[in-house]
């Protein structure tokens, strides 16, 4: 019998916002431990919580956009459970009345087809401190804990199992980052935790709509860690219904080392928190004004943002798609276009050399730590349009920019890299001419394929310094004056 993977995500992203959802604590990434904290996150008793607004107007606006049921009025429930990270012994989340419910969210494949995956609901919590574990010491028999984490506001969006592949996760989770992103809903960095996600997957018969037990899998710090634990779960599990055996309903953790997952715990299930509505907060009424408010406050997402840059700047929908894969980069395109440069130069420019330079920089990296501005880029794009340098020599100018940080006409200035002028050129033609009768001859003969071998030449020779478009009605005239 063959099977079919079903997965859905837990997706948990820390919110953009100064301060943490029920205090004035400093929400900033990599301070020193413990340094981020007051009575209310501590857990001290006597404190009490109140809500960030913007926090929850950055929830609201996930939710709207992801086109959820909004009730009404929502309040905060308490999800109780032990944990050194959790100074409380419960967690301010949602559980009765969240954000939203049945909302979808659009994905697109590498085909161009679209799919639409269900949200089941989103709602708003806070995230826990860590726990830290000293490594690599010896006689290390205890943990450190850090709280400077506990009480930043985090988003949960619950989706459907709707997705049926590595393939379609992949889509899923690119698609959701660049989402919140668009948004301005978290940072992202996941690197740094701020956006994470869990996998929901089971097996079952192909052709089959019945959902097979399904696993819960956490510890996943990068998308190339879901995609790897995919391929592992999808493994296991085969295996286990092949062999006549049931999977077990558990939460498992993924084993970089090893490359499997392996049994944290058996499920809990919502009873098991004990959820009850927490006496603390007040429930907070969802008007029409701030409904619509929260609404204005939504950007152009990136499929209508796609679409415009295919009309508006006439590019091809491949290069829209790469440059509105991400908010930041989307941005980087319309400041250099709009400091009257080429699009479909610019676009080039920032699809090939800036995006290896991006991909070096790391997962996390966007166009917003590029260290060439946009204005510098379409600086360097005028000056080939305008004939000041070629092309070859562009490709020289641009890693000097990344790693100077000068302007491109000031490094084309100090480098003596402008094209040579029709007296310096000509001699060279004339000597590559010399050398290559054979390409001469074809070229007399009509073959008109053989500039190409000669301009090949010439540009060894001058360095790339020499301008196609003053060699190729020289080497003309030359071959007419022989
Ligand atoms: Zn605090």
């Amino acid at each position: 019998m063959e099977f079919e993977p079903v997965i859905g995500f837990e997706v948990h992203t820390e919110l953009k916002t100064r301060t943490k959802v029920w205090c004035g604590c400093s929400t900033r990434f990599g301070a020193p431990p413990n340094t981020q904290v007051c009575p209310v996150c501590l857990g001290m008793p006597g404190s009490l919580p109140v809500l960030n607004r913007q926090a929850f107007e950055i929830a609201l606006k996930v939710a709207l956009a992801l086109k959820c049921d909004v009730p009404e009025r929502t309040n905060f429930d308490r999800k109780n459970y032990y944990y050194p990270d959790l100074p409380k012994n419960y967690q301010i989340s949602q559980q009765y009345a969240p954000l939203g419910r049945d909302g979808e969210f659009a994905i697109e494949l590498p085909d161009g087809s679209a799919r639409t995956i269900g949200i089941d609901n989103i709602h708003l919590e806070e995230d826990a401190g860590k726990n830290i574990h000293p490594e690599g010491q010896a006689h290390v028999d205890y943990s450190l804990v850090d709280l400077n984490r506990a009480g930043t506001p985090l988003l949960e969006i619950v989706t459907r199992p709707d997705l049926t592949g590595k393939e379609e996760a992949e889509a899923f989770m690119r698609g959701m980052k660049a989402f919140l992103e668009y948004l301005d809903a978290s940072d992202c960095k996941m690197q740094e935790g701020r956006l994470r996600f869990e996998l929901n997957i089971s097996m079952r018969p192909k052709g089959s709509d019945v959902l097979g037990q399904k696993v819960e899998v956490k510890n996943l710090n990068s998308m190339a860690v879901v995609l790897k634990c995919i391929d592992a779960e999808i493994e296991r599990q085969s295996e286990v219904l092949a062999g006549g055996g049931r999977v077990a309903q558990e939460t498992r953790l993924w084993d970089e080392e090893k490359m499997v997952t392996r049994t944290m715990r058996s499920k809990e299930t919502a009873y098991d928190y004990r959820y009850f509505p927490d006496p603390d907060l007040v429930d907070v009424a969802i008007d029409a004004a701030m409904r619509e408010r929260v609404t204005a406050m939504i950007p152009e997402l990136p499929i209508a943002r796609r679409v415009r840059f295919i009309e508006r700047y006439e590019i091809p929908e491949y290069d829209a798609r790469v440059l509105t894969s991400q908010r930041q980069l989307a941005e980087y395109f319309e400041s250099a276009v709009a400091a009257q440069a080429n699009p479909k130069a610019i676009a080039n420019w920032m699809m090939t050399e800036m995006k290896s330079r991006l991909n070096e920089m790391g997962e996390d990296a966007t166009a917003d730590d590029f260290p060439v501005r946009p204005q510098a880029l379409a600086e360097l794009v005028r000056l080939i349009d305008d004939g000041t340098i070629t092309g070859k020599i562009a490709k020289q100018v641009f890693p000097e920019m990344v790693e100077s940080g000068k302007s491109p006409a000031a490094i084309v200035e100090e480098k003596g890299l402008k094209p040579l002028d029709e007296g310096s050129l000509e001699p060279i033609v004339r000597k590559v001419m010399a050398e290559n009768p054979k390409m001469v001859e074809d070229l007399k003969g009509g073959k008109k394929k053989a500039i190409g071998g000669l301009m090949g030449q010439i540009m060894r020779a001058t360095g790339g310094k020499a301008n196609p478009a003053l060699v190729t009605p020289m080497i003309e005239r030359l071959i007419e004056e022989a």
